[in-house]
């Protein structure tokens, strides 16, 4: 009964929050989501502030955010947070009461923007308290003790096995994109930067599922997934990038359920790109995510014709959980003789990868801002 009074209290005061404005300024929402590995905490917020993590109780994670206020409110938590309450007239504090002992693994402050009109004060939790389940732990063993600094890029040959995607005039789609990203790979250890894991790396099958949890277990700071479009009209040529929004998620959620979607004039032709995309959602900070495949279109752009409106907005929603910036590369049209003719031939896919590989540069050159590396603020 308790429980039951206590969330119509915290229904009133939000909707309190989003109906008017505050004086003092402050948090308008807690949400939290993630599972008992990590978990993503996001307080939104009607201004900008400055956080800092107080404290050393293994039990609890007090934030404290300068520059804004909290009405009283407190909530159930998600993941590794078991509860949640903010307050504080001047500094607002959010207190997490988290199930197992935790570090903050990043925080960071989003602005408003793509679609959303609050500031966004992000803070992802990883267990430390624990062993990890062993599925994942040689995987975390390895990144602690051979990354030396290096990225860990994790690169998706689409399809592969029995399932071969798309059918150009003389190849399938799966021999093009493994062979891309074996170039990919190649190209970026050659620069001593990255480390690269491959999800497949010869013609085997490899579930959706299996790619995603491949990227979480090396602790992926960037997803590149190899795809290449088809479409009936063998006219239509060029690449494009797939990424994920936050706007419009319970409809693309609606759309996904019914895998309608897909059938959408050229957009997400191949069920694998709205399955893969949604399943990625759930890892995917979208502004990091868009702001790679801006990078990534430049690159490639001066090589590789690009698909009128070529960033689609895959209009997906960030599903609060463990996050790999996440894009999804259509390299070019199979069904298209010369895109076909480009995506065969060797020379031409070295410039496309390289073009890849610049993009990859350029954006962990931005002093890691995009790429979520600096810490906090
Ligand atoms: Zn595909």
């Amino acid at each position: 009964m308790r429980g039951a009074a206590l969330a119509v209290a915290v229904f009133g005061l939000m909707l309190a929050g989003q109906t008017f404005a505050w004086g003092a300024g402050g948090v308008v929402k807690v949400r939290i989501g993630g599972d008992q590995r990590t978990t993503r905490v996001v307080v939104e917020l009607d201004r900008s502030a400055t956080g800092k993590v107080l404290g050393d109780d293994p039990g609890k994670v007090v934030l404290a955010l300068n520059g804004v206020g909290s009405e009283s409110m407190r909530g159930r938590g998600q993941g590794l947070v078991r509860e949640w309450s903010a307050e504080g007239a001047g500094q607002a504090r959010v207190k997490l009461a988290v199930s197992r002992p935790v570090t903050v693994k990043r925080r960071f402050l989003l602005p408003p923007g793509d679609g959303v009109s609050v500031y966004r004060y992000v803070m992802d939790l990883e267990a430390t308290g624990e062993a990890v389940p062993a599925s994942t732990a040689p995987a975390r063993t390895t990144r602690a003790a051979d990354r030396h600094g290096r990225r860990i890029i994790v690169v998706d040959a689409g399809h592969g096995g029995h399932d071969p995607g798309a059918q150009g005039a003389n190849n399938h789609e799966k021999a093009l994109t493994l062979a891309a990203a074996r170039a990919l790979k190649a190209r970026l250890e050659r620069t001593g930067r990255y480390t690269v894991v491959l999800t497949r790396s010869d013609d085997t099958y490899v579930g959706l599922e299996r790619r995603v949890a491949i990227a979480r277990q090396a602790d992926a700071d960037l997803f590149i997934s190899l795809h290449a479009d088809s479409v009936g009209d063998s006219s239509l040529r060029g690449a494009s990038v797939y990424t994920l929004s936050e706007r419009g998620a319970e409809r693309a959620a609606r759309r996904f359920a019914g895998e309608n979607w897909v059938h959408d004039g050229s957009l997400g032709r191949d069920p694998v790109v709205t399955r893969i995309l949604l399943d990625l959602t759930q890892r995917a900070t979208t502004n990091r995510s868009a702001v790679f495949a801006r990078v990534l279109l430049d690159q490639i752009a001066d090589d590789t014709l690009l698909l009128n409106r070529s960033h689609r907005d895959a209009g997906f929603a960030v599903l609060l959980a463990p996050d790999v910036p996440a894009v999804l590369l259509e390299m070019g049209f199979i069904t298209n003789p010369q895109d076909e003719r480009a995506l065969a031939d060797p020379r031409r896919r070295e410039r496309l990868v390289g073009g890849i590989a610049d993009a990859v540069d350029a954006y962990f050159a931005e002093g890691g801002q995009y790429a979520g590396l600096t810490g906090g603020l």
